[in-house]
């Protein structure tokens, strides 16, 4: 069967159940594609292909038997390395874990595997899912698969290269201000960020407590809806996750916006490229003539989300990663590198540290956290924080989604931006103040400008996961930019 790689999650599982095609087939087809690709884009960190094989295997068998292996029966997927797969490494793109051998599966794999879905290895990613661009990883960049010269976005660089490039079906990544969607719009792939606690963190390595959550990168919202179904639900092993029950959120995609209230916060959206906006405003008109109606909001506190994030964040991220204090993690023994399996991979692992943006996360971390500045710095971002919650508050009153785009411009040069933080930390100015205030986000492609993908974001309240996939699923029909493939 041709073009495995480019079918759906429920086509894929649908067609390998139906006997029409293997898993063993479908994998191989992944795998391959994997190996002649990914040299030029640096998606993989690690992989276990005889282990995908033989899951593989175990789905045909069980189907062979006439047993139901679950609703992702064979698909391939690929996992951020922060989350973790038990047999494999979990580096977080840093060297400072080069001796830590993964426990235990995380409670998303875990749900993942039940439902009949195939790990092919762990992607790429800025160190500790600190940065917008991928190129904070200890192990090099990954490159965007629609221009090689640019960046894949951050810190879920890997996840929406793979997911873009067609090296798996679905990856998963991290969240704590963008991370899924600004990658995801840079890749034209389709990224959701689910309610703060609709998805257990257990086995996700911690960066911001508060903030963190892990979702779905695909290439269409339907794929979203089933990957979300599958891994949302509460979970013993991690307290903050909700009780709530998970919906059919394939079921509630719909066919158009009709009936939907879009709300754009105009004032929000000064300094946005010219080339995004363009596509943003066709999106909008197409949205309306679909029968949504289109409602003007105002987000009066969320041109304060990049500061306010950068203290909760840091300060969080401080206290998180105390833990990787050189003693039990982070060896710089010789005798420790050489041992390493990590340094026939990767080459040089002797100064086996943070990076310089870890290192200023923790140091600005320790300073708003510190006696003297907690009330001018950590204790107001907090205030600041509730304010940015309620203006979501007040908007959802008159609108039931929020829509801006997912990014200021589209994907930038490698390069382009690692001499100035401050400006890599404004790429995620529109994805931020969602994390601040626990309510979702979706980024869905929504078009093109100057031959790269533009996302659009669409924010809802609390655990209306639904109604965001309702309307990305009809953007993506009125604007037919999902099905997209890059040029790789
Ligand atoms: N780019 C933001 C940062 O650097 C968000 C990262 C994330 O969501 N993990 O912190």
């Amino acid at each position: 069967m041709s073009g495995l790689t480019s079918m759906g999650m429920g086509e894929l599982a649908a067609a390998i159940k139906a006997k029409k095609t293997s898993a063993s087939e479908v994998v191989d087809a992944h795998l391959s594609r994997i190996a002649e690709k990914d040299a030029s884009i640096g998606a993989f960190l690690s992989r276990d292909d005889d282990r995908a094989r033989a899951d593989a295997k175990e789905v045909d068998a069980r189907l062979a038997r006439g047993e139901d292996p679950g609703a992702l029966a064979g698909v391939p997927i690929a996992i951020k390395d922060v989350i973790h797969v038990k047999g494999l490494a979990t580096t977080c793109g840093s060297k400072i874990l080069n001796r830590f051998a993964t426990p235990y599966d995380a409670t998303v794999i875990r749900r993942l595997r039940n439902a009949g879905a195939i790990v092919l290895g762990k992607l790429n990613m800025d160190e500790f899912a600190m940065g917008s661009s991928n190129e904070n990883s200890a192990f090099g960049p990954v490159r965007n698969p629609w221009d090689l010269t640019r960046v894949p976005g951050g810190s879920s660089g890997g996840s929406a290269a793979a997911v873009s490039a067609r090296f798996a079906a679905m990856a998963l990544g991290s969240d704590t201000g963008g991370s899924i969607r600004q990658p995801a719009a840079f890749c034209g792939v389709v990224g959701l960020k689910p309610t703060y606690g609709r998805v257990s963190r257990y086995g996700l390595v911690a960066f911001a407590s508060s903030l963190d959550q892990i979702g779905p990168l695909t290439r269409s919202c339907a794929d979203a809806a089933l990957s979300l179904s599958v891994i949302a639900g509460q979970d013993v092993h991690d307290a903050t996750s909700s009780p709530r029950v998970v919906e059919d959120y394939g079921a509630a995609l719909g066919e158009s916006a009709r009936g939907l209230r879009i709300g754009v916060p105009r004032d929000f959206l000064k300094g946005v490229d010219a080339g995004v906006m363009a596509e943003f405003d066709k999106s909008i008109a197409a949205l309306q003539a679909d029968g949504a109606a289109i409602v003007d909001i105002a987000l009066p506190n969320a041109p304060h989300a990049i500061a306010t994030y950068y203290l909760v964040a840091t300060a969080e991220a401080s206290s998180n990663l105390a833990r990787f204090d050189g003693v039990r993690y982070g060896l710089r023994t010789e005798s420790a590198a050489s041992k390493s399996s990590l340094k026939d991979m990767y080459g040089e692992t002797r100064d086996a540290g943070f990076g310089p943006e870890v290192k200023r996360r923790i140091i600005l971390g320790t300073f708003v956290l510190s006696s003297g500045y907690y009330d001018a710095y950590y204790l107001r971002a907090q205030k600041v924080r509730t304010l940015i919650r309620r203006d979501f508050e007040t908007a959802f009153a008159s609108c039931d989604v929020i829509a801006t785009p997912t990014t200021p411009s589209p994907a930038f040069k490698l390069g382009e931006k690692t001499a100035n933080p401050l400006e890599m930390y404004l790429a995620d100015v529109f994805t931020v103040p969602a994390n601040l205030a626990g309510v979702p986000g979706l980024s869905v492609p929504c078009g093109f400008s100057n031959g790269l993908p533009v996302g659009l974001q669409f924010v809802g309240p609390m655990f209306q996961e639904a109604t965001l996939l309702r309307a990305g699923h009809a953007l993506e029909r009125l604007m037919g930019a999902a099905a997209a493939q890059p040029p790789v």
